[in-house]
């Protein structure tokens, strides 16, 4: 497979900052490190050294870099696009929410029934919108981080790394007028991310058929659009679309949308983007994508075959691996060409670590950007994070947001473990009835014994951001009657937590459970 770019600046390897001398605060004190040193020998090109360097200024990258440099390393870290940020600033979480954000504040679309407002607009004038938006976020986050890189003193190579000869990393620039670099380190740490998989059968040359990082190049809000994927990525666009007019089929080979996610949430949401309008195609696999007669056309396994203006296909990514040299380095990839780690994130050969995408699920920002602080300590050492928080939570930001942290209920059937459920709907939550969001739940999953909470599954607006208070009682190993005796303010979404866990309690007592609307 091919190593892709990943399009948002393609070819534009320009105005990287370089932090310049080195660093002069506490921190460089109190580890004595040294600035760079630069070595050259008549047969060799000027060979700087760090005491780390970091291949890709995406999140992973990122926060490892700013993690070493904190504690006092000398760091430099290799970006080959022009503007650092990775995926997140670049195609995934930073563009896909502002134009979920722009698309819902423009269209009205979540409250038009309440206000019996229904908007219409130029779809022109809203694409340039909802793009110049995006591209205002994108340079501001960018601009962030290349504060913190700049903060910190690391030192940002602008170019496209790989492995050279005894462990060096060669930064080979994007511009003619330079020539490579060599980097040496005693620590390597790969960041390079990952691309959206293209597999031979959908035929991305066309111009109507996109990948999750194309399709913010999109040149018109179509009128029919084929979302191939039901995953967190497929399940946004499909909603964003959706919210813009677009009318979407979305399809996956499997079951059920976010196979992940607990099955009741899966399912609600599912009937919620069926009342949005979005034709979901489950379970029936996609048989050929293709453009015949003039149309893009999708013919399913049915043998029916649909004729949208627009395909997206949003299922799965592949690592950055190739051209990196990591074979001779001996940094072992498995079979799906992700590089291999242990839990203080080494790979096979000596003093080069990996964290983020390029080592496989579950492939979120947040994540990376822990897995990366974890790599830099445990590589230097450093005791102040030992390992990746063991409950992370997943916010997929559909329309409406689903969130989770812990067991699904059927994660718990699978282990054996006697639980109970307890459910606070939307519909019967002050704040969601004033907006008007009512659709979806907080659920609790607990321990029919002690009433420990062991799973939170949200669906509805601010799902991603209501999770953290589950995930916090569960970080404490908390009982579910931790809702019931705390005061929430009213009107809140909070609030909901606590009717969940009235209701697991009523439920453990055999009683009927709340009534969803
Ligand atoms: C559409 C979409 C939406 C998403 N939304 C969210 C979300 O809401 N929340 C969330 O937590 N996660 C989200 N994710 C996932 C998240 O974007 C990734 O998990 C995250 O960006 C991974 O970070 P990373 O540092 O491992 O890699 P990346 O972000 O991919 O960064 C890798 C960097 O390395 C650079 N690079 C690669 N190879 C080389 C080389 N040889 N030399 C120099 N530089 C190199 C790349 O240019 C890139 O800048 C989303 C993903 C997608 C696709």
């Amino acid at each position: 497979m091919a190593v892709s770019d990943m399009g948002f600046t393609d070819g534009a390897e320009d105005e990287v900052r370089v932090s310049a001398g080195p660093r002069s605060g506490p921190e460089s004190q109190a580890s004595g490190s040294s600035s760079p040193r630069t070595e050259t020998t008549p047969s060799a090109a000027a060979v700087a050294s760090f005491d780390m360097v970091v291949i890709g200024a995406g999140p992973a990258g990122e926060k490892a870099a700013a993690q070493a440099a904190f504690f006092g390393k000398r760091v430099a870290i290799v970006e080959r696009r022009a503007a650092p940020g990775g995926a997140l600033v670049s195609s995934a979480g930073v563009p896909t929410k502002t134009l979920r954000e722009t698309a819902l504040y423009l269209t009205g679309y979540r409250r038009r029934e309440v206000y019996g407002l229904s908007i219409q607009l130029d779809p022109d004038a809203t694409l340039d919108r909802l793009m110049d938006r995006t591209a205002q976020v994108q340079a501001a986050m960018a601009g962030q981080v290349r504060e913190n890189i700049a903060r910190h003193q690391i030192e940002m190579v602008p170019g496209t790394g790989s492995f050279g000869p005894d462990r060096t990393v060669v930064v080979t620039p994007g511009r003619r007028d330079t020539g490579p670099r060599t980097l040496q380190a005693d620590i390597v740490l790969v960041a390079t991310g990952s691309r959206p998989f293209h597999t031979p059968d959908v035929p991305f040359d066309d111009p109507d058929v996109y990948d999750s990082e194309r399709i913010l190049g999109i040149d018109r809000i179509p009128r029919s659009m084929v979302v191939v994927g039901g995953g967190p990525v497929g399940c946004e666009y499909a909603s964003i679309f959706t919210s813009l007019g677009t009318e979407v089929v979305l399809l996956d080979s499997g079951e059920r949308l976010l196979p992940f996610v607990d099955g009741e949430i899966s399912r609600l949401l599912g009937a919620t983007f069926s009342s949005m309008g979005v034709r979901l195609v489950l379970g029936s696999g996609v048989g050929a994508v293709r453009r015949a007669d003039g149309e893009l056309q999708v013919t399913l396994e049915s043998g029916e075959v649909i004729r949208p203006e627009k395909v997206l296909f949003a299922a799965g990514r592949a690592g950055n691996t190739e051209g990196l040299g990591l074979e001779e380095v001996s940094v072992q990839i498995d079979a799906r060409g992700r590089i291999v780690v242990d839990e203080e994130f080494r790979t096979t050969a000596k003093g080069i670590y990996a964290a983020g995408d390029v080592i496989g699920p579950p492939a979120l920002a947040s994540v990376s950007m822990e897995q990366g602080r974890v790599a830099a300590c445990h590589a230097f050492g450093i005791p102040f994070k030992e390992t990746v928080d063991p409950l992370p939570p997943y916010g997929i930001y559909s329309i409406p947001e689903v969130a989770m942290v812990g067991l699904t209920e059927e994660a718990a059937t699978r282990q054996g473990i006697a639980y109970e459920v307890g459910r606070g709907w939307f519909s019967r939550n002050i704040k969601a009835v004033i907006d008007g969001g009512t659709d979806g739940l907080v659920k609790l999953v607990f321990r029919r014994e002690d009433r420990v909470l062991l799973g939170v599954h949200i669906l509805g607006d601010i799902a991603s951001e209501l999770i953290h208070q589950g995930q916090a009682v569960m970080h404490e190993g908390g009982v579910i009657d931790r809702f019931i005796h705390a005061t929430f303010n009213i009107p809140t979404r909070s609030e909901a937590y606590k009717y969940a866990a009235y209701d697991g309690l009523q439920r453990l007592a055999g009683l009927p459970g709340a009534p969803s609307g």
